[in-house]
């Protein structure tokens, strides 16, 4: 008989372990905000303008979402009470997925809880053990902790580089069944975006499926800003493309496009859709709403890089010592040392009434201040984060 001699507390490491995180300064917690989300919002009872939010568009204060929302949850409850194919799926859930369909041009689209259950829910769906995920090294979590649940061989090739593409697909492709290619197309910790036609190009040569993030592109790029595959004019190509309702759209939940088989099958084997609860009426009502605006108020996509382009070249101009990564959307980030220094810039800035988090290991290879401009900002928010970038520039 075999005695459990080992009489320390199995929960002990977990101190150590947060001592470890505290060492490195990577320990992270969370800081509450107050009032209206918004430009600005309220840090510890004080303004500050708000260069966190993922809000693109200012849409997640807008009367008329909140006004849907509102009426959503007096007509139909606040919860949806179950799963899209048990008792929870709603017509508002559907008004949604077409309306979707209809603003990306995709024959059918499915909406999940949130983006992350859509991309692990996705990816683990459509490939398995004999299969094969591409994934580049910069993508989001979810994507590649979809690719580690779907059990496939994975391979990460080099940041947005085509050629190390390639060249694993050349040596590898033929050992395995299904392919899958996975990108964020704006990089989200970067703000720089995936070269989608060569990607696109690659997957046709190599029989590969191509999964596009657009989290950081509805409503933010293309004529009618939904998305990377509209900037770069492959409307109409097949791929999957999956997205937010959290970020520019205001709300919560994730959504998938696609042809009518590719979301017919995951109604019938993404667990992350078929075995959770489905989105609120309010959120659902919210997002559609938002919709709606986007496409009919292209001013907002307008005034959002008309910021943006002023940001980076005065940037550019003023302050050359910032090290700007290269971007092509409203994610600005610049390089510091190490998270200590990170730490430091990101006080400093909360401290001047900027607030920009510091974004360290292991989310981020390297740490850097990232910035993340609305719509809705007066150009008075942007001379005060200039003037601020500034004194930090000159220290
Ligand atoms: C935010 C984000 C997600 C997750 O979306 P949520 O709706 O917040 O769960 C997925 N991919 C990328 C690239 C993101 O930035």
């Amino acid at each position: 008989m075999t005695k459990i001699l080992n009489s320390k507390n199995p929960y002990s490491w977990l101190e150590s372990s947060l001592t470890t995180i505290h060492r490195a300064d990577w320990y992270r917690s969370v800081q509450s905000v107050q009032g209206m989300a918004g430009a600005t919002v309220l840090l510890d009872g004080r303004e500050v303008i708000n260069f966190a939010s993922n809000d693109y568009l200012g849409l997640a204060s807008d009367q008329r979402l909140i006004a849907a929302a509102v009426k959503a949850t007096e007509e139909l409850g606040t919860g949806s009470t179950g799963s899209r194919l048990l008792s929870g799926h709603r017509e508002l859930h559907r008004e949604l997925e077409n309306a979707i369909a209809s603003w990306k041009q995709t024959p059918d689209a499915v909406i999940f809880s949130s983006g992350y259950l859509a991309n692990i829910g996705t990816i683990s769906a459509l490939v398995g053990k004999r299969d094969l995920v591409l994934s580049d090294q910069y993508n989001h979590s979810s994507l590649k902790n979809g690719a580690i649940l779907s059990g496939a061989n994975i391979i990460e090739y080099s940041h947005c580089d085509v050629q190390d593409l390639r060249k694993h697909l050349y040596q590898q492709r033929h050992l395995y069944r299904r392919s899958l290619i996975i990108t964020d197309s704006v990089f989200s910790m970067d703000g720089d975006l995936c070269p989608l036609p060569a990607l696109l190009d690659i997957a046709t040569e190599f029989d590969c499926m191509l999964l596009l993030d657009e989290a950081h592109g509805t409503g933010v790029l293309g004529n009618n800003g939904t998305g990377c595959v509209e900037y770069w004019g492959c409307t109409g190509r097949e791929l999957i493309q999956m997205g937010t309702l959290s970020k520019a759209l205001g709300s919560l939940g994730g959504y998938v496009t696609g042809s009518l088989s590719l979301i017919d099958f995951l109604r019938n084997r993404a667990s992350s859709w078929i075995y959770t609860t489905a989105l609120s009426p309010a959120n659902t009502a919210a997002a559609l709403t938002a919709i709606g605006i986007i496409q009919q108020e292209p001013q907002r996509r307008e005034q959002l890089w008309h910021h943006v382009c002023y940001l980076k070249e005065t940037i550019q101009q003023r302050l050359p010592n910032l090290q700007l990564l290269p971007s092509e959307s409203p994610i600005l980030c610049f390089q510091l040392k190490n998270a200590t220094e990170a730490l430091k810039v990101g006080e400093y800035l909360k401290d001047s009434g900027i607030f920009a988090p510091a974004i360290r290991p292991p989310t981020v290879p390297t740490s850097r201040i990232r910035i993340s401009v609305m719509a809705t900002h007066e150009k008075a928010h942007l001379h005060r984060l200039l003037d601020v970038l500034e004194q930090v520039n000159n220290k």
